[in-house]
């Protein structure tokens, strides 16, 4: 056995207190940070409310109809509201006549809904005619119109004037915008369960569409509004007061009114196109809801508020 050198065991205590001193190094406490006080803290930002419709950033959605096999094409009696002898309709926010807009919207959606292969549309009118009610009836019957939709705008609530343009005094009120769906019950089955699930089901397209359904605070006494659906409407005009297209018709038929023709910002959205290309998605899929009942949900008959 070699002999060893007198010094190597002070070398070896040397290594040994070095390799501990190392070991030490490799797991050093490092103190956590600590949070920063509670006021330095920056609060969260608040979420921006969602624009809502009628504002110019509110969201419409352009819903993909979908034509279940076998639907072929169905005629359709558009009626542009009002246009009648006599019958102007209402003057909007911007001074405009009831009956111009009833006329450029039924254009507007009859194009629309032509366009994809599965709706045959007659206009009530055109520019410079001024059919009566009781003709145009006459006409849908004898075109044999699966459908009868009449087109309007609504004027509602307490408006007060301003000054739209120079020298232009028009009525104004921003209170209460929407849209809303009307249908008559003084029926019996089933036209009266085929008018309802029309009312409804336009309702409810334009409603996933992004239109806002109206709350009919203004309606007492002229429509109820249906627990079921928001933004349909039944009749309850006295006997003599009644709406000729909403009774008459033996198709289902029923009123859109597609906007509040005294909100300035809702006149403004359906001058739009994007706002008429998603109202006339959903007229398409409403129709389509309406005509095959497969699609619809059960439609109970009843379930009207009374106001
Ligand atoms: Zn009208």
């Amino acid at each position: 056995m070699p002999k060893l050198p007198p010094w190597l065991p002070l070398l070896v205590l040397i290594l040994i207190a070095v390799g501990c001193e190392d070991q030490a190094r490799a797991a050093p406490t490092v103190p956590e940070p600590s949070p920063p006080p509670a006021a330095l803290t920056p609060p969260a930002p608040e979420p921006a409310p969602a624009p809502v419709w009628p504002a110019a950033s509110a969201p419409l959605t352009v819903a993909k109809v979908e034509f279940p096999e076998g639907f072929g094409r169905k005629r359709l009696y558009l009626d542009a509201g009002h246009g009648a002898p006599g019958n102007e309709g209402n003057t909007s926010v911007t001074c405009e006549h009831e009956e111009s807009f009833t006329l450029r919207a039924a254009q507007e959606l009859a194009r629309r809904l032509e366009a994809t292969g599965h709706f045959q549309v007659k206009l009530s009118r055109k520019p410079g005619q001024r059919p009566s009610y009781a003709e145009r009836l006459e006409e849908a019957e004898r075109w044999r119109a699966d459908l009868f939709v009449s087109l309007h705008s609504d004027a509602r609530g307490e408006a007060s004037w301003w000054l739209w343009a120079p020298d232009e005094w028009c009525l104004r009120n921003d209170a209460a915008p929407g849209y809303s769906v009307l249908y008559a019950d003084d029926t019996a089955e089933p036209l009266l369960s085929r008018r309802l699930a029309l009312a409804r089901a336009l309702a409810r397209r334009m409603g996933e569409a992004g239109f806002l359904p109206y709350g009919g605070e203004d309606y007492v006494g002229l429509y109820a509004s249906d627990l079921e659906q928001p933004g349909t409407f039944v009749s309850r005009h006295e006997p003599g007061k009644r709406i000729f297209v909403l009774r008459k018709p033996p198709m289902p038929s029923v009123i859109i009114e597609t906007h509040h023709a005294l909100d300035f910002e809702e006149v403004a959205r359906w001058r739009e196109e994007r706002t008429l290309e998603a109202f006339a998605a959903a007229v398409a899929q409403g129709v389509v809801d309406a005509l095959v009942p497969a699609r619809v949900s059960a439609l109970p008959t009843k379930g009207v508020t009374s106001r």
